[in-house]
């Protein structure tokens, strides 16, 4: 009865929520079936699920918890996409101009509605390209080494797209890899980066670093790094901060602006829903985004609007972060991007940070009991239980038979992600995830333990 007082409570008043979690109160969950369903009834964003598409395993729902690699399908994108595809067919070229949405301006409309997500002012945000292409544009204006400074700061085990353009841009600018690149690692035997390490290496390296670059939350263990004290260290040094928030853009709450960071890219296909390859988002700080005269690579979609059409010799950047554009947009990505954000925006994203906290709570608990139901330690979650240090991720180092329950759950509808040795990572996300998956995927992980 408390329980649900509280909860009700607490799935409507953010303020409170904070307070109540730092309580601990929830330290009441239970490892039941009814109690999980219980959790469900009250959420008030259940209505959300029946917006997407959940993917089906012998005729009933998957237990889906890979959102951090493919967000699911919006029921409404094929009625966004068939908008475009009838605007293309009735009007041509015209649909720039005239179509319902049209095609010339329809970007213009995502700064605005990704501004909540990302923390930042719209005219700092622009979407474009893909992710590992724009990291490449966008260190082509934050990475220009000197003799004196030309390092990279970044976490060891970074995602491998990423490890490959930070060593073809050392390369690019004439300097040695394993010279120019500082990876921060954890401590032996430790999975999790200590906030102190990073901070370290950034003062002691600082007078040769020139960018200090990291994920926003690692792809594999789920740490959400604080992105704001990494950016004041590395601006103490005199190092441009930036970050790839693939894993954290529609997953954690995002100050880039406030943070003072002076870039940041991302992905919409994992958190965002948009869409496999979908359209990606790119932020640049206003101080840097208004400067025209910065070094870019540049293509008449980065052109002042007014005169773009003039096609005139030498290029004039518009002053946000749009003038980082290269190419017209790909206004088929774009409608699938928009189907998406507008469901997030009818959600609300403070509200749906709340679910996320209290999901991952759940998760985290549930597996967690399952060592204390066998009595024995046979999963150990490497995804920091601090909830101001991770996302709706959890991974979790399997002690014992980890392949063996991967292949069960997955024979079972669980779509999970193994990774080597033995990490299970999974990502319950708040617009479509129940608290009864969660409920269901310890269930499954027990039953065959417990043989
Ligand atoms: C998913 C992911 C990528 C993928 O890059 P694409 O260019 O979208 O293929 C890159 N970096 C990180 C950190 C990721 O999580």
């Amino acid at each position: 009865m408390l329980f649900n007082i509280v909860l009700s409570v607490v799935l409507t008043n953010n303020g409170l929520f904070n307070s109540l979690m730092k309580l601990n109160l929830f330290m009441n969950f239970k490892n039941d079936l009814d109690f999980a369903r219980q959790l469900d009834e009250q959420d008030s964003l259940k209505h959300l699920r029946d917006k997407f598409f959940i993917p089906q395993h012998n005729g009933k729902d998957c237990i889906y918890f890979t959102g951090n690699s493919l967000g699911l399908q919006p029921k409404s994108v094929k009625n966004y996409i068939q908008q475009v595809l009838d605007d293309w067919a009735m009007l041509g070229v015209e649909a720039h101009f005239h179509a319902r949405n049209p095609w010339i301006p329809y970007h213009e409309i995502f700064p605005q509605q990704l501004s909540k997500i990302i923390g930042a002012l719209p005219h700092e945000i622009v979407v474009m390209n893909q992710l590992t292409v724009n990291l490449h544009l966008l260190m082509v204006t934050f990475y220009r080494p000197t003799k004196e400074r030309y390092k990279i700061i970044c976490e060891s085990k970074s995602f491998p797209s990423d490890q490959y353009a930070f060593e073809s841009q050392v390369k690019y600018h004439g300097y040695n890899p394993n010279d120019a690149i500082i990876e921060v690692a954890p401590g032996e035997g430790e999975h999790i980066l200590r906030t102190e390490d990073i901070i370290k290496t950034i003062k002691q390296r600082g007078n040769e670093t020139a960018l200090v670059l990291f994920g926003g939350i690692n792809y594999y263990t789920g740490q959400y790094y604080d992105l704001k004290v990494i950016t004041q260290a590395a601006h103490e040094v005199g190092a441009f901060a930036g970050f790839d928030l693939a894993h954290a853009a529609g997953n954690v709450e995002l100050y880039l602006h406030d943070w003072d960071i002076d870039f940041a890219c991302w992905c919409s296909y994992k958190y965002l829903n948009s869409g496999p390859g979908g359209i990606a988002g790119v932020y640049i700080h206003e101080k840097h985004a208004t400067n025209t005269s910065l070094p870019r690579f540049a293509g008449w979609w980065g052109y002042t609007k007014e005169t773009r059409f003039k096609m005139e010799k030498g290029f004039e950047a518009i002053p946000t972060a749009e003038g980082w554009q290269l190419s017209n947009q790909p206004v088929l990505l774009l409608a699938a991007h928009k189907a998406s954000l507008d469901i997030f925006n009818e959600a609300g994203i403070n509200i749906l940070h709340q679910k996320r906290k209290m999901l991952t709570a759940y998760t985290h608990f549930i597996i967690d009991n399952i060592n204390e139901r066998l009595h024995k330690k046979v999963t150990e979650i490497i995804t920091p239980s601090d909830e101001d240090e991770r996302g709706c991720q959890v991974s979790m180092f399997m002690l014992q038979k980890g392949k063996e329950i991967f292949d069960a759950l997955t024979a079972q509808g669980v779509i999970a992600d193994w990774r080597e040795p033995n990490v299970i990572r999974v990502a319950p996300v708040p617009l479509y995830n129940t608290f009864k998956d969660v409920w269901q995927f310890g269930n499954i992980i027990e039953t065959i333990l417990k043989d």
